[in-house]
């Protein structure tokens, strides 16, 4: 059995909601904690809740010049001539100084960000990685307590993935003692691509067999994806994987129909304060 791993305490958390400003769940939410706070205060830390694009809030949209979730890059959070720049970036570098700068001793211990997808996916946890340890108990903390289903945990990051999200501007810290444990999770090895005709164009929609079906499993030889032709595309393997993102819309842009996963069972160390 692994050691317990020790972490500072947890001080200042942050909460984000519209980070894309089309997905309602956190705009509505992080405007109602912004009346009002105390319902995220606890006695160990204090919470601060924030919208992340407040223009594309306003306009009901993704964003409006580029995702602000993937502006979170050293070469735009350091750049300067913001006034030629998508006003994201300008986004970027308020949330960096507010709740960092990312990588200093004065950032944020923690930081959530609330999203929704058009995807079929339930309510959903995202993690960067199985190494992430605090947000892994975190999970299963959740798991454990959350009555209204599953709650899968979706790990994002690829070897070699340059940082890009929001939540990266906080450190991630601690309160208590949690213990050991072994959780389930779906970590993601590939984006995949609708299929295209020569000119780039694309040339068949997700299969309605496979429409909804996020987190189970797709063996090969089920289709993924019917031609304008109506031929079948089928899945060619080699292994059972986990789709998810399963025709989300604002993924159409990113070249990304669905994101294939893989399933694994993660052991995570106790948890305990310095
Ligand atoms: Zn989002």
């Amino acid at each position: 059995m692994a050691q317990p791993q020790r972490l500072p305490s947890l001080r200042r958390v942050a909460v984000c909601g519209g980070t894309h400003g089309n997905e309602m769940t956190g705009v509505y939410l992080a405007k109602h904690w912004l009346r009002d706070a105390s319902e995220l205060q606890r006695g160990t830390f204090h919470a601060t809740p924030f919208l992340g694009n407040p223009r594309a809030t306003e306009q009901c949209v993704r964003y409006i010049g580029r995702d602000l979730n993937r502006t979170f890059t050293d070469e735009l959070l350091n750049s300067t001539d913001l006034a030629t720049k998508p006003y994201e970036v300008q986004c970027a570098q308020e949330i960096n100084k507010a709740f960092g700068p990312r990588g200093s001793s004065q950032a944020y211990d923690f930081m959530f960000d609330l999203h929704n997808t058009t995807a079929n996916m339930g309510s959903c946890l995202f993690v960067a990685s199985e190494h992430c340890l605090l947000p892994m108990h975190m999970c299963d903390y959740i798991q454990k307590h959350y009555t209204l289903g599953r709650c899968p945990v979706f790990l994002y990051q690829q070897p070699g993935d340059e940082t890009l999200y929001l939540t990266s501007v906080a450190k991630a810290s601690l309160g208590t003692l949690f213990p050991a444990f072994e959780i389930e999770a779906y970590k993601v090895v590939e984006r995949v691509d609708f299929p295209r005709y020569s000119d780039g164009k694309i040339s068949a929609v997700v299969h309605p067999n496979l429409q909804d079906k996020d987190f189970q499993p797709l063996k090969p030889g089920d289709p993924i994806f019917q031609t304008l032709n109506g031929e079948d595309v089928l899945y060619e393997g080699p292994d059972i994987s986990y789709p998810a993102f399963i025709n989300e819309a604002a993924y159409y842009e990113k070249k990304v129909a669905f994101i294939k996963m893989e399933k694994h069972t993660f052991f995570q160390p106790a948890l305990q304060k310095f």
